[in-house]
């Protein structure tokens, strides 16, 4: 049966629809804390009741009543990647949760055992609020905009699940005629003959994607296709191919910062280019390596905490691996006032390049391409590959438009103020190999694009060599 139909349900979603998008605009400081507070306290309460939790919060001795407001978060304990994937299926849900009411989604596990977590029809719905807030916030009517998503549409894949379960049955209520996904596996050039005819206003995808749709654009391809907005997020977008899609297109290409996880989107980007953070959805920290909370502005592994939702609660969680430095509500051009991640997602934390002089960057700070493209003004860098290929060997990859290739600056002067602008930067004893290649192939077992920087050198590895040349 449609879950719609029963009012239970159909109620508080139609409550969530009217009073969720506006929330972070319409109240102010104090009438937001106190709603954090309120919904803080009752996301333990309910966590008390799934044993995972339960059994971490009598040990650390710490009882739902203890917890007044979201600034007593510091006293629970973290929840790890291993807790959820160790205590799945019956102590990540409560006591006696009707399973069959639930859907399980999993996270995508290129590295390492993949985490599947609970999530039920509410808690989607909530979920479809935010990307109504975020819709409304661009001035884009929900119901009329085309909307197309190229995602994994994979069994158990979040994209799917939400699909099936959840925008079948709105169906019956509003037409989803103007929603189309699009599975990422399929060659571009039908993917941008299906976007040709469907003319979206929004596309949702991963930046390699955006990438290929962009160059095929630039050969003429989806002339129909005039879009108002694309959305981005699960990958690292950098700044080249940021200016290479939106000057392809005429349209801002801007980050989301969505987990599956979170079930939703955790953050956005405005068009100042602030992310800003869902703070009534969530509560977001950072820390170091030893758990400790880092100071404000500063890089650490971002701390999820899901501020509503049923199914697996989501609380104090360190099994996403981003990099995130935070900032507090200031008042931004755009008119919000949220928390801030400072300067968007710096990439996965695996994906970190270790240096032999013991410089670490997160991929999203190791990409010194961009400077070099800007001065020469050119586009005929049609997509790049960085490849830590061990701690003092650096392979970087570039793929030449041929149609640009004796327009402006030669593939030899821009491969060779590349290599120039990375060798500053990693210091001596570093062999830097700017190669050309015909293209980049996706890592195996994902139909995910292949990420920008890629590194064979382990963090903690790198460590210990560090250590072994001292
Ligand atoms: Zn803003």
């Amino acid at each position: 049966m449609n879950p719609l139909f029963n009012p239970l349900t159909s109620l508080p979603l139609l409550r969530n629809y009217i009073f969720d998008p506006g929330r972070i605009k319409r109240l102010n400081h104090n009438q937001l804390k106190r709603y954090r507070d309120k919904a803080f306290k009752q996301i333990v309460k309910y966590a008390y009741t799934v044993p995972l939790y339960h059994n971490k919060y009598k040990k650390a001795g710490i009882h739902p009543s203890d917890i007044k407001g979201i600034d007593d978060i510091v006293k629970l304990p973290f929840i790890s990647k291993k807790d959820l994937v160790d205590n799945f299926p019956d102590n990540i849900i409560p006591v006696g949760y009707n399973k069959n009411k639930g859907f399980v989604i999993c996270t995508g596990g290129t590295t390492g055992k993949p985490v599947s977590i609970y999530v039920d029809f509410l808690t989607m719905g909530k979920a479809a609020g935010i990307t109504v807030r975020e819709m409304n916030f661009f001035n884009l009517n929900w119901r009329k905009t085309r909307f197309v998503h190229i995602g994994n549409f994979n069994q158990y894949r979040v994209d799917l699940i939400a699909q099936e379960n959840f925008q079948s049955h709105i169906e019956s209520f509003i037409s989803m005629k103007n929603h189309l996904n699009i599975d990422v596996d399929l060659p571009m050039v039908d993917i941008i003959n299906k976007l040709d005819s469907f003319r979206p206003d929004v596309i949702m995808a991963y930046p390699a994607t955006f990438q290929h749709l962009a160059f095929l654009k630039r050969k003429g391809y989806g002339k129909n296709i005039k879009p108002k907005l694309f959305w981005t997020g699960g990958a690292m977008l950098d700044e080249y191919t940021k200016n290479y899609v939106e000057d392809a297109f005429g349209c801002r290409l801007l980050n989301i910062y969505p987990s599956v996880e979170a079930g939703a989107n955790i953050a956005f980007e405005c068009l100042d280019g602030t992310w800003h953070i869902h703070s009534d959805f969530f509560n977001v920290e950072a820390i170091d390596d030893n758990g400790e909370l880092v100071p404000t502005g500063e890089r650490g592994h971002v701390v999820l905490t899901r501020l509503w939702g049923r199914g697996t609660p989501i609380i104090r969680y360190t099994g996403m691996d981003d990099w995130v430095r935070l900032l507090p509500p200031e008042e931004c051009n755009c008119g919000l006032a949220t928390p801030i991640i400072e300067g968007g997602i710096e990439g996965r934390m695996r994906a970190n390049i270790v240096l032999p002089n013991g410089k670490i960057f997160p991929p999203g700070a190791f990409c010194f391409i961009t400077p070099v493209l800007h001065k020469f003004k050119t586009f005929k860098v049609k997509q790049y590959q960085i490849v830590q290929k061990k701690i003092d060997e650096i392979d970087i990859l570039l793929v030449i438009d041929d149609d640009l290739r004796n327009v402006g600056a030669s593939v030899d002067t821009i491969a060779k103020n590349v290599k120039e602008a990375y060798l500053k930067k990693v210091g001596l004893g570093v062999v830097i190999n700017v190669k050309e290649v015909t293209e980049i192939k996706k890592a195996k077992n994902t139909s995910k694009p292949p990420p920008i920087v890629v590194s064979h050198v382990k963090t903690e590895e790198g460590y210990r060599i560090l250590e072994s040349n001292k």
